[in-house]
């Protein structure tokens, strides 16, 4: 098959800027495109790299975007290298688009479905006065950022926040690869400590990524040290790292980021191969990249676990930002 190819850089602000161990981000910038076939059937397609997570850089996905000719093959798209994994999922997602037509991503409140998934609370303690709202929208799963203050600082307030979340929640922590050691072991042992707290009823689903990803070993041997399971998210941001980590031994919990983990049919032969127990979860991206990658999670999710794509309210909502974008072509 032949396609038109075209694309658009896009740039969107978040509300409030996100704060991780990795530092602030401010500004979404990613690549929408679009590719007609012979039939003119339409298909849409989101570049949403991270950098600073393990994919290409955006100015490598435009590069790569620049030098395509105008029309492209089915040999183009399953060619692109592994070292532009959020340009393989951009490309082949929009091969397989099959939506009629393109709804705007406007998020109508209360979420439909929230309880399935995973709503990311501001870090600190802004998480305190914020998770009512969301709780209000739906969602039962939070995902609280840690690593980012001093970690006696950050006790304290988990500490506030389990004693104020009610009963049903399930919360995730989630450091991004920033604590050390010694700290990781401070977090294991408080959250093993409450779940034998019949006083506390709430669960704590899972510690993500808790040491960075050049101490794999001693993650794994945390995983087999504590009840408190642990979920690996910088470590298994490529497809090529996640199978390293399996072939290491590595049978907690997988984070699959669909808009940067690469190929999604590759991603479909993996977790057909190996019954992997993964969570999904976004990159920030626009609508477009959203509904790919939650028809990957619906196809490929194990366990019931809720997926981390309740990040709505970490934008405005702009129903006019894809008609902008496209609107002179
Ligand atoms: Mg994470």
């Amino acid at each position: 098959m032949r396609y038109q190819f075209k694309f658009r850089p896009y740039q969107r602000r978040f509300l409030r800027s996100l704060t991780t161990n990795h530092g602030r981000w401010d500004i979404r910038e990613g690549i929408i495109l679009r590719l007609t076939d012979e039939t003119l059937k339409v298909g849409w397609g989101e570049i949403a790299p991270i950098s600073w997570f393990g994919s290409e850089t955006l100015e490598q996905a435009l590069d790569f975007c620049r030098q395509l000719p105008g029309e492209i093959t089915d040999e183009t798209i399953f060619s692109i290298p592994d070292e532009l994994p959020a340009c393989q999922f951009g490309f082949e997602s929009a091969q397989e688009w099959e939506s009629e037509f393109f709804s705007i991503p406007n998020a109508p409140c209360p979420m439909p479905n929230a309880q399935f998934f995973s709503a990311l609370l501001p870090s600190g303690e802004a998480a305190l006065n914020q998770w009512e709202t969301l709780w209000q929208r739906g969602y039962r799963t939070f995902k609280w950022k840690i690593g980012v203050n001093a970690i006696a600082n950050e006790l304290k307030i988990f500490e506030s926040l389990i004693h104020t979340l009610p009963a049903s929640t399930k919360l995730r922590l989630d450091a991004n690869g920033g604590l050390t050691y010694e700290e990781a072991n401070l977090w294991l042992w408080t959250c093993d400590n409450l779940k034998a707290n019949p006083e506390i009823p709430l669960e704590i689903e899972f510690i993500e990524q808790p040491l960075p990803v050049e101490q794999f070993q001693q993650m794994l041997e945390l995983s087999k040290s504590y009840e408190t399971a642990i979920a690996i998210d910088e470590s298994v941001a490529t497809l090529g790292q996640l199978a390293a980590c399996y072939q290491q031994g590595w049978r907690g919990i997988f984070v699959i980021k669909p808009g940067i983990v690469g190929s999604p049919s590759r991603l479909r032969k993996f977790c057909h191969q190996h019954q992997v127990d993964t969570v999904f979860s976004s990159v920030f991206e626009t609508a477009i990249a959203r509904l790919a990658a939650l028809k990957l999670a619906a196809e490929l999710s194990q366990n019931n676990r809720a997926i981390g794509f309740g990040i709505d309210h970490f934008f405005e909502q702009e129903e006019t930002w894809f008609q902008t974008l496209w609107n002179d072509l």
